[in-house]
């Protein structure tokens, strides 16, 4: 909960602040999200208007997860924007409006919903990250350019007979 104390009630009066808060639990998706208590770092304006208080601004946030390609650990971080409108009353919001609770309000539904956008759907731990060996499953970044596995499609080494039994024909 972040108070809204010191800027009073009079719209038109803005206040700036600088928070750092704890990452609330669950926030991410199968691959990578934002660590629990992890700290984020807010840059908030606040605005006293009519109705309520306008919170703008950008939240930092470090992200935790796993290589979509490689399974490796990876650790990055995500800069969102938030923009909230907080009513003083319910009066004057609908039902999906932030409602302001006395002096309180409470940016994490904000922040969630705009963190969980912003995620990656399939982080990699870099973008020439090579992934793993579909046949082995050996990092391939570790097996050296010269991995392969010699498998030889059953329709090519038909071919390969025929080739060979042409060049015969051609002999006699
Ligand atoms: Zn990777
Ligand atoms: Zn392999």
């Amino acid at each position: 909960m972040i108070s809204t104390h010191d800027l009073g009630k009079r719209p038109g009066t803005m206040l700036e602040r600088r928070l750092s808060l704890p990452a609330p639990a669950d926030l991410g998706v199968d691959m990578i999200g934002v660590p629990k208590d992890a700290e984020v770092e807010l840059d908030l304006r606040f605005e006293a208007v009519m109705e309520g208080v306008l919170v703008s601004g950008t939240a930092r946030a470090p992200l935790a997860g796993e290589c979509a390609r490689c399974l490796d650990p990876i650790s990055s971080e995500i800069e969102v924007g938030l923009q909230e409108l907080f009513f003083y009353s319910d009066e004057d919001a609908s039902e999906e409006d932030s409602l302001l609770d006395g002096e309180l309000l409470d940016l994490e539904p904000t922040f969630r919903d705009a963190a969980v956008l912003a995620l990656p759907l399939s982080p990699v731990c870099g973008d020439d990250c090579q992934g793993l060996c579909v046949e082995c499953g050996i990092r391939l970044a570790d097996a050296g350019p010269d991995h392969r596995h010699e498998k030889i499609d059953a329709r090519w080494a038909s071919l390969q007979g025929l080739v060979t039994e042409n060049d015969n024909d051609q002999e006699k």
